[in-house]
């Protein structure tokens, strides 16, 4: 179990996680519908957004204050005479001359002629002038038409998550309907001869069924439309009906049976139908015997990812492998996966060889984040999932990390 004596088909993290990405970019769009602008939150674009004017598409004062001409204010204190106001909406029909101001409020457009915005607080009004104690430099205050976006150019690109800027970029165009991919369908596929649906009482050495919920949360958190199926037993002929189910789907989600055991058989039922399979298991903790491959059904090839069974394992592996899958099949145009960093509340002392993703939790506050683990109890252990908040990534090297150091977060 380390990497020095490494089995042909257990990957690294990185290349198994690159090779999930490489099949994933090679998915097909997804066919569209369009959908009203507040209902496509949560959706893939499957349009661009274009700027229907120059944005802005005049030249906006962005400070109450005094529209004017730079060169006046020397030397200071200035006083400039008022000829008007204008508030945001309205306009100026006249031609700012030298020696003179137009009051100007945020959001409205500067008159032709003036070249910056002095902020009110450096002025003060003397009937119909206005002197000014604080020199500007041309531009000031002032953004150029256009500066932000030309008539025509693309603000948001197909293949964007609709998150809020999203909705509002459309809506600064005046885009009341989006285009939007169809969310990939997902078969989630329980196994095991002890789980139990929900509603039934478990027997003294049954377990319920937690793990179909969670990648259906999960899969849907990531925008696809979860499928759930009946848990299969842990007996060939209906696992391969219920692998035949799912493989309807756009892509098919087992959980458990993929381990060394003598009952894990997913991995087997999948080999009769001739499925490919491109990983055989990660150097990682948890999650260590997650598969992914792919096969041919009546409805064209499909993928599936076979995910551990304990339910901290299971979590994990969709976050690392499942998601882009699922993102792809979305249309979503994919983001490389990164970590941020956080500082070591307490020290961790693991074994070498496997890339670690232990739920922990980050508090702290303002700019003093500080991370620790969740202190699981292994890869079974749900209720410490529920507290945990991120993943502290440990490289496989490390035996040993000290209080202060700064570690790779996973969030989650
Ligand atoms: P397996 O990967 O099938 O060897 O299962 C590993 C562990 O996960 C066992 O302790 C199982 O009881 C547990 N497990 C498997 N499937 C589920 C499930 N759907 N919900 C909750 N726990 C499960
Ligand atoms: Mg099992």
């Amino acid at each position: 179990m380390s990497p020095a004596s490494p089995s042909a088909e257990i990957l690294s993290f990185e290349d198994a996680r690159h090779c999930v990405e490489t099949h994933a970019a090679r998915m097909r769009m997804p066919a569209s519908e369009t959908v009203e602008l507040l209902q496509a939150a949560g959706r893939v674009l499957a349009e661009a957004v274009m700027a229907d004017r120059d944005f802005p598409p005049f030249r906006r004062a962005t400070r109450d204050g005094y529209a004017l001409r730079a060169a006046d204010l020397d030397p200071l204190p200035a006083v400039l005479k008022v000829i008007g106001e204008i508030k945001a909406g309205n306009s100026f029909a006249l031609t700012l001359a030298a020696g003179q101001a137009v009051a100007i409020m945020t959001g409205a457009p500067a008159p032709t002629g003036s070249d910056a915005v002095v902020m009110v607080e450096y002025t003060s009004l003397r009937g119909d002038t206005v002197e000014i104690i604080q020199a500007v430099k041309a531009g000031d205050n002032i953004v150029p038409v256009g500066s932000e976006a030309k008539r025509g150019a693309r603000l948001v690109s197909e293949g964007a998550r609709i998150d809020h800027a999203v909705i509002a970029a459309a809506a600064s165009v005046g885009m009341t309907r989006l285009r939007v991919y169809r969310r990939p369908r997902v078969a989630v596929l329980a196994t095991g001869d002890e789980v139990v649906d929900v509603a039934k009482t478990p027997g003294p050495s049954q377990i319920r069924n937690s793990n179909s919920y969670s990648i259906a949360a999960q899969v849907e958190a990531v925008g696809g439309e979860a499928v759930v199926l009946p848990v299969a037993p842990d007996e060939p002929r209906e696992l391969c009906k219920l692998i035949k189910r799912g493989l309807e789907a756009d892509l098919l989600l087992l959980s458990g049976g993929v381990s060394a055991g003598k009952y894990d058989l997913v991995e087997q039922v999948l080999e009769e139908i001739s499925a490919e399979f491109l990983i055989r298991g990660a150097w990682i903790q948890p999650g260590k015997p997650v598969v992914f491959g792919r096969t041919a059904t009546p409805s064209g090839e499909k993928y599936f990812f076979g995910l551990p069974g304990n339910p901290v394992s299971t979590m994990v592996t969709f976050d690392l492998f499942a998601r882009p899958m699922i993102q792809a099949l979305g249309g979503q145009v994919l983001r490389k996966l990164v970590f941020l960093s956080g500082r070591l509340k307490s020290a961790i002392k693991t074994k070498t060889g496997l890339k670690r993703f232990l739920p922990a939790i980050i508090s702290g506050e303002f700019e003093g984040a500080e991370v620790e683990l969740a202190g699981w109890q292994g890869s079974g252990d749900i209720a410490t999932m529920t507290r945990a908040n991120c993943y502290i990534v440990v490289p496989p090297d490390r035996e040993r990390i000290e209080v202060g150091e700064w570690v790779s977060v996973m969030q989650r």
